[in-house]
């Protein structure tokens, strides 16, 4: 493959070079991997910085109608907008719940949108590293907004958290009991909570759980990353087309608060140490999952059981094993 050509078409903003970059970064094969490392590298720095949103919400809240919906609009402000998915199913399964075709079949079609589906990967790690590099690939194609989707069930939220300059939640109109299956941390994530299907007959529960949520955040600790009034909860409909302008202008105040403050390019470079060491965690995972380390770690297992080793000295020798 020739890279200087696959560069080249990506600055140019060419979807389908962006596509077939993102193949290769989702590539599992050696020399794959090489060539991925070496586009990148030659993108870094270029095109321009997107505003990476992450999106959550449980399956049935309606994340796929909202960014079809956000996403039209957003296209037709004369954006661009490229949607990527983190998901969990496909890391475990091999089979993609956000990968369903039929999903956001208007934006589909919009030239101004790319949507890619989760790669299937065998594990979260792999899923977070290939969809971090297909952020840098749709900024340096670029895109102004990257909206990275999940699901929401527990880890994967921290993934999207730790690669998005902002965080959305979605969350559906609920009797006031239901408010305690939103998980604390994942309510600490949000920047935004939007209540969806404020509509019809729905309208009234929106708005009585948006309070209720509302009312949540206030409880949250205070974060030195929020100007007043944020995180915030607000209703939307994204069937109806409801209250998406509105939120994407608090989505801009707070970027702007943030960049003024610092706080954006702080958050960017935490999350690139952040995932630095998460590849260093996940390099020696692997390499203690070698056969010739397996052999090893069996062997001081057994020094460990009976006694021969203590615990951190058997540590101590396996670590510098796999220096
Ligand atoms: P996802 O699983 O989170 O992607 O949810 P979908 O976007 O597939 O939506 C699930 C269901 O909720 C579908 O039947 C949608 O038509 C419906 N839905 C989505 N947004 C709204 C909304 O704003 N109002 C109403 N009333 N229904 C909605």
């Amino acid at each position: 493959m020739d890279i200087a050509d696959l560069r080249d078409r990506i600055l140019k903003q060419e979807r389908r070079a962006l596509a077939r970059a993102i193949t290769l970064v989702e590539s599992a094969r050696e020399d794959h991997r090489a060539q991925a490392s070496a586009l990148l590298e030659s993108l870094r720095g270029a095109g321009r910085q997107a505003l990476r949103v992450g999106l959550s919400g449980t399956p049935g809240v309606g994340k796929s109608t909202f960014i079809e919906s956000f996403g039209m609009m957003l296209t037709g402000q004369g954006l661009r907008v490229a949607v990527l998915a983190v998901d969990p199913s496909s890391a475990r399964s091999g089979g993609s719940i956000l990968g369903d075709k039929t999903r956001m079949e208007r934006l589909s079609r919009d030239k101004n949108a790319f949507i890619r589906p989760s790669p299937s990967q065998t594990h979260l790690g792999g899923v977070a590293r290939r969809t971090r590099e297909a952020v840098a690939l749709c900024e340096a194609a670029g895109f102004d907004v990257v909206l990275i989707e999940t699901v929401g069930v527990g880890q994967s939220e921290t993934v999207v958290s730790e690669m998005s300059d902002l965080f959305l939640l979605l969350l559906a109109p609920a009797g006031g009991d239901e408010l305690q299956g939103v998980k604390r941390g994942i309510m600490e994530m949000a920047d935004v909570i939007l209540v969806n299907k404020a509509d019809g007959a729905l309208k009234t529960t929106a708005m009585r759980t948006c309070a209720d949520y509302a009312g949540a955040l206030r409880l949250l600790r205070k974060r030195p990353q929020d100007p007043k009034g944020f995180p915030k909860a607000m209703t939307v409909s994204a069937l109806e087309e409801e209250g998406l302008m509105t939120a994407w202008k608090e989505i801009n105040t707070l970027t702007e608060w943030r960049k003024e403050e610092g706080h954006w390019t702080a958050r960017r470079a935490a999350q690139a140490q952040f995932w630095f060491h998460e590849e260093v965690r996940q390099g020696l995972l692997a390499r203690l999952h070698k056969a010739q380390a397996r052999k090893d770690l069996q062997l001081l297992d057994e020094k460990v059981a009976s006694g021969v080793i203590t615990p951190s000295q058997a540590a101590q020798e396996m670590l510098a094993r796999l220096a």
